[in-house]
């Protein structure tokens, strides 16, 4: 069901609730990297071109419900003045008496940020009191463009769209509504998922999920030996999670049993401690020494995962290959970049999630070359793992 998007709204003349992400690292009360806040620049130019009174909210790190400075948004409204080089007003409460002369005081095109919602507990607990409230700052109209809070039934992000008339999505939300609901939802096909990172346990969900949609899956990165010691295999040192032994047992079994092509690596690249100058040595699989743990995929790895992404027209990437913060480790998840990165030059559409996957892909400098970068990571599994995001659920209907 298509939901409602910014693009269908007029806006001149209205105060609008935008929920972004503007959750930022900070350091010393300055912003330290300022890629969420560019992210929603294009939502917050239309809402802007549209001459809507722009009311910004977002949560900021993890305030024990109460006002914190360490959490205040204001640095990242300072940024968001240089970066649309217009002044931005900021209220210290994200309700009360300031915050609403501050949004009845907004002329068409003007903007306003509201102190941390998470500075009341009411938010995380979609408080209905609250998210009228936070409503009451709007003129009937809610914009979302914070996807990576969409799995969270927040006041800000569900409770607050009861009390509209409109609930839209912003365009980055848009984006990622189309991208990764065309992938779960009717891909073109053959759908290829890859998954790695650290655990199982993670994605256990994703897995479980994907096998039922993609044509093919992709297993890399730590969550590959609990496979492989579920199957009986030795590894080493390598990282295992036991207590999901049973689990990857009924995966490798429900797999086989439908003919689906689950690929475990068949080569690993070793190493006797997790350090990045450990001398490392390719081994294939079943043969980790005792002493030994794997720490990214071998060149075998490498080709055979390449030639199923190279037939691919649908790629889903979340987590890397291996230990790709140390050099040494990074080459399996770069190769497999590279691989992702050239199908889609080929007419494939590729969905990267996950900041581990994401970083990588950054660092490997072939991010333009990827169809989609997901910014919510916890959310894009969620959504991935076939679960329905109640920040999407929330938005109207067209
Ligand atoms: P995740 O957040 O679950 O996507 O996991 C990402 C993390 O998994 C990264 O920090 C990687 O270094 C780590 N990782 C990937 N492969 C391995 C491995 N073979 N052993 C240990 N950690 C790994």
């Amino acid at each position: 069901m298509s939901k409602l998007t910014i693009q269908d709204l007029v806006l001149r003349g209205k105060r609008v609730f935008l929920r972004v992400d503007f959750n930022v690292p900070l350091k010393d009360g300055v912003v330290t990297d300022d890629t969420r806040i560019r992210e929603t620049l294009p939502t917050l130019k239309l809402a802007i071109e549209k001459g809507g009174r722009l009311v910004l909210a977002s949560h900021l790190g993890r305030p024990k419900g109460g006002p914190d400075a360490k959490y205040s948004l204001k640095p990242a409204a300072q940024k968001l003045e240089q970066l649309l080089g217009k002044p931005v007003a900021f209220a210290s409460d994200c309700v009360g008496p300031e915050a609403e002369a501050k949004s009845k005081a907004l002329k068409d095109g003007e903007v306003l940020v509201l102190e941390n919602v998470r500075f009341h507990p009411e938010e995380e607990k979609n408080d209905e009191g609250f998210a009228k409230q936070l409503a009451g700052l709007c003129d009937g109209v809610f914009v979302c463009d914070a996807f990576g809070s969409a799995h969270r039934a927040h006041a800000s992000v569900v409770g607050i769209t009861k009390f509209v008339k409109q609930a839209a999505a912003g365009l980055l939300m848009e984006k990622e509504i189309a991208y990764i609901g065309q992938a779960i939802g009717n891909p073109t096909r053959p759908f290829v998922a890859i998954l790695g990172g650290a655990k199982v346990s993670d994605k256990i969900e994703v897995v479980e999920n994907l096998m039922k949609i993609a044509d093919a899956m992709l297993i890399g990165g730590g969550m590959a030996y609990t496979f492989f010691k579920a199957q009986g295999l030795t590894i080493g040192k390598s990282l295992v999670e036991e207590d999901k032994l049973d689990l990857a047992r009924k995966i490798l079994a429900d797999a086989k049993q439908k003919n689906f092509k689950l690929l475990l690596p068949v080569d690993n690249v070793v190493a006797a401690e997790f350090k990045a100058d450990a001398p490392a040595t390719t081994v294939d699989v079943g043969a980790i020494p005792a002493d030994r743990m794997g720490l990214d995929i071998g060149p075998k790895t490498i080709a055979l995962y390449s030639a199923e992404i190279a037939k691919a027209k649908t790629i889903v990437w979340n987590g890397p290959m291996g230990v790709f913060e140390m050099p040494t480790f990074a080459k399996g998840t770069l190769a497999i970049a590279q691989a992702v990165a050239a199908a889609t030059s080929g007419g494939a559409t590729s969905i990267v999630g996950g900041g581990d996957s994401v970083a990588a892909v950054q660092q490997s400098g072939l991010a333009k070359k990827i169809s989609h970068i997901s910014t919510g990571g916890g959310a894009s599994l969620e959504f991935l793992g076939g679960r329905k995001l109640p920040g999407v659920e929330a938005l109207t209907n067209k």
